[in-house]
């Protein structure tokens, strides 16, 4: 459908009570081969599932036909730029209940084009947020669910006020979560460390990827543990990553220079070599990305 042909109810459940699971997917155009790369549908479907099934959503088509899907999309939209995608599943129905049960369904994918989410050459400037994320015991962070994200609208835009450009929130029993919508890696004495996926973190694709890379590239293994926000302070680098945040290594964090102060070094690596993948323009991680147009050849 046409964009402003698509109508949605004023009294939709999902507009009142944020019951919606949806998921972010880019596409990369390499100028070089004139081809965009669908970067990673597969997984993201697979949360989008996840999502689902927690909150007793369903799902009709598999994977593989969402994939198609979704290729199929950016090719009617005749996309040869960088490109976002949003799969969508929304309580379309007009009833005033919290009750989730026999509220009718509507399942959306839209694709826009999409740059950069945020300005990375020089690495961000950090606060740790006053908000705390939110605890699986009262939203489950590991569902990618609207009305959860008012919890990353209320850290992100805390940041901004304040003047910095993210914030990274801690869980209610103050270990490090993430930033508002992203995952974060921290190096320190030597070795990468993530928090797991138990401390209310989104179990994020990106973070897959780059435990993935960081293994390929430098022959190191990421520690999952829970970090202290003290950790943070002293750390050699800091650096937070999604799918819309791509990359985006921290230089300060609550006006305490990370390191140097500058990019990391290995940091910098990390954010080159994933662009490069995430971009189809790396043999070594051509099974990143899927290509969207039938290829000259
Ligand atoms: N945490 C949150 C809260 C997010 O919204 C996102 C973006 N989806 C991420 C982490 C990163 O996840 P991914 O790498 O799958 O995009």
């Amino acid at each position: 459908m046409r964009y402003h042909d698509v109508r949605i109810g004023l009294v939709a459940h999902a507009l009142h009570h944020g019951t919606a699971c949806f998921e972010g997917i880019r596409a990369y155009w390499s100028a070089r081969t004139e081809q965009l790369f669908l970067l990673q549908p597969a997984p993201h479907y697979e949360r989008l599932r996840q999502s689902a099934r927690l909150m007793r959503m369903s799902l009709a088509p598999t994977r593989d036909e969402l994939v198609e899907l979704t290729l199929e999309l950016l090719r009617r939209n005749d996309l040869r730029e960088d490109a976002y995608v949003r799969p969508i599943l929304f309580k379309s129905g007009e009833v005033i209940t919290p009750a989730m049960d026999h509220i009718a369904e509507t399942f959306a994918i839209y694709a826009t084009p999409y740059g950069k989410h945020a300005e990375a050459t020089n690495g961000i400037r950090c606060m740790v947020s006053s908000w705390r994320r939110i605890s699986d015991q009262a939203v489950p962070p590991r569902a990618k669910i609207t009305g959860a994200y008012i919890n990353s609208c209320l850290i992100k835009s805390e940041a901004v006020q304040n003047g910095f450009d993210e914030a990274i929130s801690l869980t209610m029993d103050g270990h490090v979560s993430e930033g508002s919508v992203a995952n974060l890696f921290m190096l320190r004495g030597g070795k990468f460390v993530t928090p797991p996926i138990t401390d209310d973190i989104l179990e994020g694709v990106t973070r897959g990827l780059l435990m993935r890379m960081i293994r390929d590239e430098f022959g190191l293994e990421t520690e999952e543990r829970s970090i202290d926000r003290s950790e943070l302070y002293g750390c050699d680098e800091l650096l937070l990553c999604g799918t819309g945040a791509e990359l985006l290594p921290v230089v300060e964090l609550d006006r305490r220079p990370i390191g140097d102060g500058r990019v990391g070094r290995l940091s910098g690596r990390l954010r080159e070599c994933y662009l490069a993948a995430a971009r189809g323009e790396s043999a070594r991680y051509a099974d990143w990305t899927i290509p969207v147009w039938p290829s000259a050849a």
